[in-house]
């Protein structure tokens, strides 16, 4: 049986943050693989152009031998959901206990995924604390229990765990608001994605 865990995002851009949370998953519960998942046309978000997201994914994942980037969710047209491309990704890899890498932020919301309650039966939940209005690490713990026994409430169950990690502040949108105005980026993000969100303006006013 093969221990995969999947890493779904908008990675718009990929950062710091997210490539700590992977690492910390791969160990502390002796994964084989995780898939960087970005999501193609994610509800509720308009980040850059998939092709630059994947390009930074690639660039910033490529020296780790148990990091891939799917691209799965290309097969599919409209809104991309999670529950679809563990379903097919499940047919890539048969004989597979899948995980779920995610930041407290997205896990509360999953009772509210689309088809939510099945897909938090179908693996098991890595959770990275953060940072959610002034919530410190230990009332982390008290949102995922209130997730959980709101999904039992509905006739549904989920494993789940604490990701080992201190919080990290790096955000995506924080990235973004420093190129707009200006600042650098350099270690909120690897070298190779700062590189290529300037060489492709990226994030700023003029933006491609
Ligand atoms: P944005 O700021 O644009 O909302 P983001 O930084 O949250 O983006 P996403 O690609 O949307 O990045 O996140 C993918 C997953 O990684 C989500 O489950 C999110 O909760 C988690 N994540 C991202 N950054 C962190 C962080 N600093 N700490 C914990 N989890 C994080």
């Amino acid at each position: 049986m093969h221990r995969i865990a999947i890493f779904g995002g908008t990675f718009d851009p990929i950062h710091w943050g997210h490539l700590l949370l992977a690492e910390t998953a791969l160990h502390q519960v002796a994964l084989d693989r995780v898939i960087w998942l970005p999501s193609l046309n994610p509800p509720h978000k308009q980040p850059v152009h998939f092709q630059h997201r994947i390009e930074m994914l690639q660039r910033a994942t490529a020296d780790h031998p148990a990091f891939s980037v799917s691209l799965i969710e290309l097969n599919r047209s409209g809104k991309s959901y999670a529950i679809n491309s563990l379903i097919d990704l499940s047919a890539v890899y048969p004989n597979t206990h899948w995980y779920w890498i995610v930041g407290l932020d997205a896990f509360q919301t999953l009772p509210r995924w689309y088809r939510g309650h099945e897909i938090a039966q179908m693996c098991d939940w890595l959770i990275a604390p953060r940072q959610l209005g002034g919530e410190t690490i230990a009332q982390s713990e008290s949102i995922c229990k209130q997730v959980e026994q709101h999904l039992e409430n509905q006739s549904s169950t989920v494993r789940w765990q604490s990701l080992n990690i201190p919080l990290v502040g790096v955000s995506s949108s924080l990235v973004r608001q420093f190129v707009c105005v200006g600042r650098s980026i350099r270690y909120l993000v690897p070298e190779s994605v700062r590189s290529y969100i300037s060489d492709h303006h990226l994030y700023t006013n003029e933006s491609e």
